[in-house]
């Protein structure tokens, strides 16, 4: 399985520096393919041969900006087909990250050779980089396989290593389960037997409002003094500082609350998952508030997450629309907004609320509408940390 890490690094200043333009370079690539592009259509191929020979970085670095414009547009070709607004790429760039594929390397004990290739019939001096210890060590348990340089308020390394292990064989069970994503309630899960489980976003979300409060105030305080004095400085050190711990502290929560869940599908020999997929919908339909842009970015890592930790453990993902799947009765069909912790319906239904928009999705899942299923069993908290 692959899998990435974010790392820092040393470096001399020089190479630093030389590491600064590989980023530059590979914005002026970026947007000379927005340029040839906009002249006229051309195939992946044709990019790359028009490209080639004009960048002073490795070669394979400029194929992979290539190869990112396009699957930009694969992207959006598909988000249109399926009636979403979204734009093909036109934003020209400033910086981009650079990438270093297989032949890009070399892996020297501590240290890391970024090859620039032959510019102009000349071996350009390959960038020298050192790694910590612990990246070290996660990188000899598995297979190096790509580079990139990216931007996480500060240059950092993204390291792809291929660990080598296949993922578990399909779990053999006629379980389903179907789950909700939530703010308050990170994941609410139902399945066919009836079990069910809460896992909470509570101190995510305390996590992140006092990321947005912080923000806030250190933005307000840099808005009143001059561009580079010695305070405005100080004050983007400490806002990076205060982002980079944050950001950390969310990625933290974000593993502990999705392994809890696959711990609780393992547990209940669930073979396949079902999870309303909240992004077509609500981009579709409107803009709410910034709270709400917040936490769906949130879904998109549940989502990244799950997905990859679930194909690991042998479990089926599967991603349906959630069209009402929250406001819906599924004794009598009408529709409503849920307001309280309880579910309840004029013709009697109550449900918890998590667990009765979990419950729909499962309904959908399994028989494309939404219906009573099976009766809800015990109800299982659980708080991360
Ligand atoms: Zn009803």
């Amino acid at each position: 399985m692959k899998r990435t890490i974010k790392s820092s690094f040393n470096c001399s200043r020089d190479n630093l520096n030389r590491l600064f333009a590989c980023n530059r370079i590979s914005a002026l690539v970026w947007n000379k393919i927005l340029e040839i592009q906009r002249e006229k259509l051309r195939s992946k191929g044709d990019l790359q041969k028009a490209l080639k020979g004009l960048y002073p970085i490795n070669s394979q670095s400029v194929q992979a900006v290539t190869d990112k414009y396009c699957a930009a547009c694969l992207a959006t070709k598909s988000a249109k087909d399926n009636g979403l607004a979204k734009k093909y790429p036109w934003r020209r760039k400033r910086n981009f990250p650079t990438t270093w594929k297989a032949d890009g390397f070399k892996f020297l004990e501590n240290r890391l050779k970024l090859s620039l290739g032959i510019f102009a019939g000349k071996r350009q001096k390959p960038i020298e980089v050192k790694l910590s210890k612990s990246t070290l060590a996660t990188i000899k348990r598995g297979k190096l396989q790509q580079i990139s340089l990216i931007w996480d308020g500060w240059l950092k390394l993204a390291i792809i290593i291929d660990d080598g292990k296949a993922n578990a064989p399909a779990v053999q069970s006629d379980v389903t389960c179907g789950i909700d994503l939530g703010e308050i309630h990170s994941i609410a899960a139902f399945e066919t037997s009836g079990n069910t489980i809460i896992v909470t976003g509570r101190l995510l979300r305390s996590v992140k409002q006092y990321q947005l409060k912080k923000l806030a105030e250190l933005s307000r305080k840099l808005s009143k003094c001059k561009t580079n004095s010695r305070r405005h400085k100080k004050l983007r050190r400490a806002k990076r500082i205060m982002l980079q711990k944050t950001n950390a502290q969310i990625r933290d929560l974000n593993h502990k609350i999705t392994r809890s869940f696959v711990a609780w599908a393992i547990e209940n020999n669930v073979s396949k998952v079902y999870v309303g997929n909240p992004e077509g919908v609500q981009r579709k339909k409107h803009r709410r508030v910034v709270s709400q842009k917040l936490s769906r970015w949130n879904f998109g890592k549940h989502m990244e997450y799950l997905e990859y930790k679930l194909a690991a453990v042998g479990i089926v993902f599967e991603k349906i629309s959630e069209a009402y799947s929250t406001q819906s009765c599924p004794q009598c069909g009408r529709r409503h907004k849920c307001t309280s912790r309880n579910y309840r319906c004029i013709c009697g239904y109550t449900a918890h609320r998590d667990i009765h928009g979990a419950r729909n999705i499962l309904s959908l899942g399994l028989n494309g509408k939404i219906c009573i299923t099976t009766p809800i069993k015990e109800q299982k908290y659980l708080r991360t940390a």
